[in-house]
């Protein structure tokens, strides 16, 4: 039977614990309880505090929605206590430790939905059994991997026929047939997964998440239609998966405070940042910053200073955490800091990346090409310099440099692990290179100009009556009229 018109739908989120999975799922969460929906996000102590003081803002604005709280079980699981999120794992072991602990947390998920009987399930990538509660419940599974339709369009080809399989060696570059455009790739862009799925350590993990594809109703994607019309009706016509775009979803965070609280930090918008931010000139500076995962090398880092040094530009540079090896080799050249004096900012630690994409002085982003960035810095209409580590970055590179042409390649070419110690280092040199080109010249200019116009796209496409905010009012009539 599908639910009256006027029932209130019930919605539980449940959020991979990982800052690039939480934060756009928030998002989400809060977009569903603005259009009427009364949305519950089940977190864990230590990854709720980062935004229970959002949720309640919300909730003395008259939102339904709320926190609901389990434990997460690091001693069961072989973590040290307080390692409640995927960002604190530092090796591989801790990572899949990390997952175990992930699997674990099937039995409290799903007392809780028994006892509170809600309309549909929104669950992360690797909450694979979400899908049998789900069942059990005669509700729908909702998926949220976190990436896009381009990525995911790729992956799906890689996956049924293999073309990485038929090249003599990890340089040699091979098509990724049957997709809207001509994408070539290397198996040194690939992860270990994508190459040889039975020699990973995750592989397991990844036939169970593959096997619930076909037992969830679809999945919801943080784009719009105007990003990827391609790969968007690839996906669901060609694919045949039903999918919901709703993003970019960093565009429902309307307020400052909204954006300043948005993911681990927590900053005022006064912040020193923002003020030095608003003494330089419109697209004056360049944002550099890897996302919530990446762990470079001290001898990295020290490229990345010099690079950025000799680019003669100005800079923000969000340094997350400090070097394995640091201690061993300096991080930053001597003198750096002074000679960079009111021309570079570095933040230690965690930035209010929207806010700082936003304000008008950024004028290009240097970015890992993790998903959530990619479409912050298209929301923001600036171009990007591109430099994928791990995950499907080196796909969403291809989607930003060759597609949307918005971009412009650092030179990366080998897909590491983010716990690897063993990472190409890319020379200060070419660094300088890729944001001289982004910030001076025509072609940073004709780049600047395309990305503009995708940010005007990216904000039509959330407004009343936009392709992204039809598409989540699709979605919440699809579960109203649910049924199994
Ligand atoms: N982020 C941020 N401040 C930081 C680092 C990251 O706000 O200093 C946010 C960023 O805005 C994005 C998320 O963290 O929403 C990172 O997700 P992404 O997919 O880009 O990369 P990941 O961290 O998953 O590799």
């Amino acid at each position: 039977m599908s639910r009256a018109k006027s029932h209130q739908l019930h919605v539980y989120f449940l959020p991979m614990m990982a800052p690039g999975h939480t934060i756009p799922m928030i998002d989400i969460a809060r977009q569903f309880a603005r259009n009427g929906a009364k949305a519950t996000i089940i977190s864990t102590p230590l990854n709720a505090s980062h935004f229970s003081q959002t949720i309640e803002r919300d909730r003395e604005n008259g939102l339904e929605i709320s926190i609901s709280l389990i434990e997460f079980p690091c001693q069961e699981a072989g973590l040290p206590e307080g390692c409640e999120n995927l960002s604190s794992t530092t090796t591989p072991e801790m990572s899949r430790n990390f997952c175990r602990a992930m699997d674990l947390l099937q039995e409290p998920v799903e007392k809780l939905l028994r006892e509170n009987h809600p309309d549909a399930l929104v669950a992360g990538l690797f909450f694979w059994w979400a899908n049998d509660i789900a069942q059990k419940l005669n509700i729908p599974r909702l998926q949220f991997y976190g990436t896009g339709f381009f990525p995911m369009c790729i992956y799906n080809t890689l996956k049924e026929q293999k073309p990485q399989e038929n090249v003599e060696s990890e340089y040699e570059e091979f098509v990724v047939p049957g997709l809207p455009d001509e994408v070539k790739l290397t198996r040194r862009q690939l992860s270990e997964e994508t190459k040889d799925e039975d020699k990973s350590p995750f592989a397991e993990i990844l036939r169970k998440i593959a096997a619930s594809q076909s037992t969830s109703l679809g999945i919801i994607v943080n784009s719009f239609y105007e990003l990827e019309p391609a790969y968007a009706r690839h996906y669901r016509e060609v694919i045949g998966r039903k999918a919901w775009h709703v993003g970019p979803v960093s565009l429902f965070n309307k307020s400052n405070a909204d954006k300043t609280h948005r993911g681990l930090g927590n900053f005022s918008s006064d912040d020193n940042c923002l003020s030095w931010l608003n003494s330089k000139k419109p697209n004056s500076v360049v944002y550099v910053c890897f996302g919530s995962m990446a762990i470079f090398s001290a001898a990295q880092l020290l490229e990345i200073a010099k690079g950025l040094e000799s680019s003669a530009q100005q800079f923000v540079w969000v340094v997350r955490e400090k070097a394995k090896d640091e201690g061993k080799v300096n991080w930053l050249p001597d003198g750096f800091e002074s000679r960079i004096q009111g021309r570079g900012l570095i933040i230690n630690g965690w930035a209010p990346q929207v806010l700082i994409l936003e304000h008008e002085a950024v004028g290009g982003f240097v970015t890992h090409c993790g998903w959530n960035s990619i479409l912050e810095g298209v929301a923001s209409g600036v171009p990007m310099v591109t430099w994928p580590l791990s995950a499907e970055q080196f796909l969403n590179e291809k989607l930003v440099t060759e597609i949307l042409k918005t971009g412009t390649p650092v030179g990366a070419q080998e897909w590491t692990r983010r716990t690897d110690d063993q990472r190409e280092t890319i020379k200060g040199d070419d660094i300088e290179k890729a944001v001289v080109k982004l910030m001076v010249g025509e072609e940073g200019e004709r780049m600047r100009i395309r990305a503009r116009e995708l940010g005007d796209k990216a904000k039509r496409a959330v407004e009343k009556g936009g392709s992204s905010d039809a598409d989540l009012k699709c979605l919440m009539e699809e579960i109203r009229n649910y049924h199994p």
